[in-house]
């Protein structure tokens, strides 16, 4: 397939290109390619579990937006399994955040038990470079989800290279358009693409991006021997909803910026966090890192009971999990397992209006009894 590369545009317009087709008298983005088999000749393509070219259409896309090469996956967890099971090695050192993304502890801990790995938790917001002494990798999520604290790539990847470690950073809050792990040091970097980068709440998909071609290599005989890949469908849709990604994300930030506003004028609202904000803690290193900010903010209500009420007496707040959609969502995280607060929720500010979505959570919030 034939792509012309979007290097120098800004976000719109690559979003807009990247990874379309330039064949004369074909559809502007070429529609998905189902097949098991292939005719063989003269082409890499022979099996559907080793490769397709609607994955590749929307690998040249996501590789051209984090600054390398990507390899996609059937989900955001398949991404970080296929990472950590191509890199690991009996007894090593492994880094994680200890308040990032939850099923990839209990991956570690249920399922890399026979490794023997010495597994270091480590908080977003913690000392990190005690931490990555005599590690072999090391994961970050930055900022971190649920809780949305944020840690410097640039410094971490170079006291952890310093110690020979490889270093992958989660991307998924931030997105290929929010943040450039590749460019801050990271050797990969991971995405569930499920969430902003797909962003219509109606497929489940992942990728790993890097600029190492032995990493690349891996990557791929990883996926197609664990068979961890994606429907050509669920490529071609998340391509099609890349191309609306700066769109969708000015307005769920400028959203999360009205309703982190409105927000602060709740005293029962407590630790109120969106990176965004120069309110918030995070926000000097996030602005030095982040080249923008999404629609995710954390808060928490007094009880679950209070998160329940609020829901109740919302026109537009819909109860659901994952983020990064049209609706804006409100997920109370302890029923996942998240060690926050029961009161403790994330909400994911979609593309709906901000005076709508402020005067909802207002009549929420008052109409609410705790
Ligand atoms: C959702 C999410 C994942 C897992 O992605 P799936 O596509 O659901 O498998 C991993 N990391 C973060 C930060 C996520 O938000």
């Amino acid at each position: 397939m034939a792509t012309e590369s979007t290097h120098g545009w800004s976000d719109g317009t690559r979003c807009v290109h990247a990874g379309e087709s330039t064949v004369v008298g074909g559809p502007l983005l070429a529609g998905p390619t189902f097949a098991a088999p292939y005719r063989l000749g003269e082409t890499e393509y022979y099996y559907g579990r080793a490769d397709n070219p609607t994955w590749r259409a929307l690998e040249s896309a996501l590789g051209e937006l984090d600054g390398g090469e990507a390899v996609l996956f059937s989900s955001g967890m398949a991404a970080i399994t296929t990472v950590l099971r191509g890199v690991l090695k009996q007894g090593d050192t492994l880094v994680v955040p200890a308040d990032g993304y939850y099923l990839v502890r209990a991956y570690v801990r249920d399922e890399l038990a026979g490794l023997d790995l010495d597994v270091r938790a480590v908080p977003t917001a913690g000392s990190w470079h005690d931490a990555v002494r005599g590690a072999g990798f090391v994961l970050l999520e930055t900022p971190s989800n649920p809780g949305l604290d944020v840690c410097d790539i640039e410094a971490i990847a170079r006291a952890a290279h310093a110690e020979g470690a490889l270093v992958a950073v989660d991307n998924t809050t931030a997105t290929p358009l929010g943040q450039r792990p590749l460019h801050l040091g990271a050797d990969l970097v991971v995405c569930s693409d499920t969430k902003a980068v797909a962003g219509h709440s109606d497929l489940v998909l992942g990728h790993v991006s890097t600029r190492d071609d032995q990493l690349l290599a891996r990557l791929r005989a990883g996926r197609t021997a664990g068979g961890a890949v994606p429907g050509a469908f669920e490529a071609w849709l998340a391509h099609r909803g890349l191309g609306t990604l700066d769109l969708r994300l000015e307005r769920q930030a400028s959203n999360a910026a009205a309703l982190y506003e409105a927000l602060r004028e709740y005293p029962d609202v407590c630790g109120l966090r969106w990176p965004g904000s120069p309110h918030d803690p995070a926000h000097e290193i996030a602005s030095k890192q982040m080249d923008r900010f999404g629609g995710v903010l954390s808060f928490e209500l007094p009880s679950e009971a209070a998160v329940n009420s609020v829901l109740a007496n919302s026109r537009v707040l819909t109860d659901a999990t994952s983020f990064g959609g049209l609706h804006t969502t409100l997920d109370r995280r302890t029923r996942w397992g998240d060690p926050v607060p029961e009161g403790f929720v994330r909400l994911s500010a979609g593309c709906e209006n901000a005076a709508d979505l402020v005067a909802d959570l207002r009549a929420a919030l008052d109409a609410s009894t705790w």
